[in-house]
């Protein structure tokens, strides 16, 4: 298998005609294997119906995973992920806001030597002022917090070799964050204008609140892309920091004792200082106990602590 598209669906029963009529479009241009993963995810409306029609009439290239109930956007391609066959994964949105025409100028950039090429909405046909704006100002966080620039992290229509989609489970918010974690295992990055739709038909199932869930999210991503082999940097760095600060302090209070008079105990710093000091131990102590953990996690799952991209003369893996 070459190719597989996993898309996500919730309620968007009248697109899905559409979809299909633009895929096949687009797919059979290719002249590639291919499959399509479509991922209800608890839709209340007939979309599922839509699809197991559609999977009857072609069960070599429409394959249907359908949720119990609606377990977000993030699991649906988790679930499609698991599934896929395809050396090469592309992701898009059910709604057509996306255009799978777009798909082979996506696929050439790939065959360039990138193994991840990522859609930008270079016009963004959503709200202004609850999704468009918002997002701009998250896209500049998330790159500037991990060292990955892209302009549209949001963007669901992207293209992925499978191997550096290997190695990490996607939670919460966090499909589009894959560039980071990507980028973590050695992918090579690069982005695109894609094509943007206002939507057609049913709605949107987010606003506002979503900016505020993916910052939260950067946290995350963040820690355990930078510190999650090494927290006691994190932990033991903050708490170093802290009894520094301590240290400072104490070392004041000493010098305007000796020097002006002034007795140690007549501010708030001195108890400032035995804060900062106990805090910063507190930390460093945290830290080893995250060490334990890591070696915990790695080891209980056989999980290396370095992605390889290829070996030379060598079994596959030595611990099989
Ligand atoms: N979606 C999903 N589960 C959800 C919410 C959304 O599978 O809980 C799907 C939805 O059907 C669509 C895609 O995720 O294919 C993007 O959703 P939407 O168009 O609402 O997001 P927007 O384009 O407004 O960011
Ligand atoms: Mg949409």
């Amino acid at each position: 298998m070459n190719l597989s598209l996993i898309i996500p669906v919730f309620n968007e029963q009248d697109n899905l005609p559409l979809l299909f009529e633009a895929i096949y479009k687009v797919m059979t241009s290719l002249n590639q294997s291919w499959e399509v993963i479509l991922v209800d995810d608890g839709s209340q409306d007939d979309s599922l119906s839509v699809l197991k029609e559609y999977a009857q009439k072609d069960s070599r290239h429409i394959r249907v995973i359908s949720f119990r109930r609606n377990f977000g956007q993030t699991a649906a391609i988790a679930a499609g992920l698991d599934y896929a066959q395809g050396e090469i994964i592309v992701l898009l949105d059910a709604d057509m806001q996306n255009d799978p025409a777009d798909i082979p100028m996506m696929l050439s950039k790939l065959d360039e030597g990138y193994d991840l090429v990522s859609g930008w909405r270079k016009s963004r046909k959503d709200n202004a002022l609850t999704r468009n704006f918002p997002s701009m100002i998250a896209n500049w966080i998330i790159s500037q917090v991990t060292g990955v620039h892209l302009h549209d992290y949001g963007c669901t229509l992207k293209a992925y070799r499978r191997d550096v989609l290997e190695g990490f489970r996607l939670y919460g918010e966090m499909h589009r964050f894959i560039p980071v974690y990507a980028n973590s295992v050695g992918a090579k990055i690069t982005e695109m204008p894609v094509n943007h739709y206002p939507r057609k038909f049913g709605k949107t199932k987010y606003g506002l609140e979503r900016t505020a869930k993916v910052i939260l999210d950067l946290f995350t991503v963040k820690f355990l892309v930078s510190y999650a082999s090494k927290p006691i940097y994190l932990f033991g760095g903050a708490g170093g920091f802290l009894m520094v600060v301590s240290a400072i302090i104490i070392f004041y209070l000493f010098v305007r004792r000796l020097f002006f008079m002034v007795a140690i105990a007549s501010s708030p710093l001195l108890q400032m200082s035995a804060m900062f000091f106990i805090l910063g131990f507190q930390s460093i102590l945290l830290g080893l106990i995250a060490e334990l953990l890591v070696r915990t996690y790695h080891e209980s799952q056989r999980k290396p602590t370095y992605t390889i991209r290829s070996i030379i003369n060598l079994e596959q893996d030595p611990r099989d």
